[in-house]
């Protein structure tokens, strides 16, 4: 499948993450374009664009940079989500130490839309190579004038920091993060009021993932109406899709929105893994429910996903074969979370315990009578009732696999055993 890369363009090029090689591949030629426009016009431009958040809630982006108040005389801050701690998603990675002054330039961008002289990179404390990339490439902006005072000649400056986190999951949910960079132990704010209003500091924030802001210089260069046009109406422009589990080439692949499963596993991945038979696919990282065969032809895009009962998310696509057992998958992912939950509100910080207990005991062949209705009166009970989306994550993370695979769970408790052939 011949794609035009915008996003991994430069990623396969020698000493691709220095400026040098982004300079000659005309890199920030589209900040001097965005300079010389002026703040509304480069609003309504990404807004005309159709752009939604590839971090996983896919927002329009343009509006959300329309939210922040144009007050000069208030403090702005540009938050991007480096975070990217969903299992099974490695996208923003390969931006960050393959191509990190395709970030800047998209922050930068950004920043002169919202009029924003600070700027922070919120960057997962486990990414200690992509983290040494980003200041390397932030010294250089500073040195040849593209970060600073006066940037190419004009009134707009914008100083640049890069921020690492612990390693805590929760910290990729937005206010989350602001709590991070604050110094405070990273939970959830309640919301209203959302952060473009009080943000960072109580100030208005935009905060956008790193794919989101490496779309920006496309855009400012090809203009709104090609990325409109590439893919679905509603959900256009290109994707990473960050693939792995049981595939022939796992890998991080730039595609048209609205490419199907099947292309991607059977046409750009090159199929299941030793020619086994195809089982599930998750579609966006680990909350995503997981989808079946049916559902492969469908287009991979936030709405379609959505009205299959599932999510694009950050499209992490976690490829499973015949050979998996659906108890033991669903057993590691819950672990993750009730690892993850943060402890804030009762529901997750015990539900998720509560339901790993259970999965646990059903995956060492302990499962008691009941445990499955058991697991699903959880689901019913946590579903909707916790402060922020992880706790709801987790429910529909097992939803998904008790919708498919449900009598692999009463196959667990009855026989003590996995019912999967070569499964383990
Ligand atoms: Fe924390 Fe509650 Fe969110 Fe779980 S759902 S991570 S406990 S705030």
């Amino acid at each position: 499948m011949a794609v035009e890369k915008i996003l991994l363009h430069n990623v396969d090029k020698p000493n691709s993450h220095k400026l040098d090689t982004y300079l000659a591949g005309g890199g920030y030629e589209d900040l001097r374009k965005a300079l010389a426009m002026g703040r509304d016009d480069l609003v309504q431009l990404v807004k005309d664009s159709g752009l939604r958040g590839r971090g996983g809630a896919g927002f329009p982006a343009g509006l959300k940079w329309s939210f922040i108040p144009k007050d000069p005389s208030l403090q702005k801050y540009l938050c991007c989500n480096a975070d990217e701690g969903e299992p099974g998603t490695f996208k923003d990675r390969i931006i960050i130490e393959k191509d990190p002054h395709l970030l800047i330039e998209g922050m930068a961008i950004t920043c002169h839309a919202i009029n924003s002289d600070k700027s922070y990179i919120y960057i997962r404390g486990e990414f200690e190579y992509g983290a040494q990339i980003l200041e390397q490439a932030i010294e250089e902006a500073y040195e040849k004038g593209y970060l600073g005072k006066n940037i190419m000649g004009t009134d707009f400056s914008l100083d640049m920091y890069v921020h690492r986190g612990y390693g805590a999951y929760i910290c990729g949910e937005e206010t989350a993060l602001l709590e991070s960079i604050e110094g405070y132990r990273g939970q959830p704010r309640k919301k209203p009021p959302f952060p473009a209003l009080a943000g960072l500091n109580g100030k208005p924030t935009v905060i956008n993932n790193v794919e989101s802001l490496a779309c920006i210089p496309g855009i400012i260069r090809k203009g709104s109406k090609w990325f409109a046009n590439m893919g679905p109406e509603k959900s256009p422009g290109p994707k990473l899709f960050c693939v792995s589990g049981h595939i022939e080439k796992p890998g991080v692949y730039e595609l048209p929105m609205g490419t199907t499963g099947r292309e991607i596993i059977y046409e750009v991945c090159g199929g299941i893994k030793a020619g086994r038979k195809f089982k599930a696919v998750i579609p966006g990282g680990v909350t995503a429910p997981m989808l079946v065969e049916k559902d492969l032809d469908l287009s991979m895009d936030f709405d379609t996903m959505a009205q299959a009962g599932s999510m694009l998310g950050s499209g992490a696509v976690i490829v499973m074969d015949d050979t998996t057992c659906m108890v033991r998958t669903s057993y590691i992912i819950n672990r993750f979370f009730s690892h993850e939950s943060c402890g804030k509100c009762t529901p997750c910080r015990e539900g998720t315990i509560w339901m790993t207990q259970i999965l646990e005991r059903m995956e060492n062949g302990e499962g008691r009578p009941g445990d499955v209705e058991e697991l699903e009166r959880l689901c019913d009970n946590i579903f909707g009732r916790t402060f922020c989306p992880l706790g709801d994550g987790a429910v529909m993370a097992l939803r998904g696999c008790l919708k498919h695979f449900r009598e692999e769970f009463v196959y667990h408790v009855e026989n003590g055993r996995c019912m999967v052939k070569g499964g383990f």
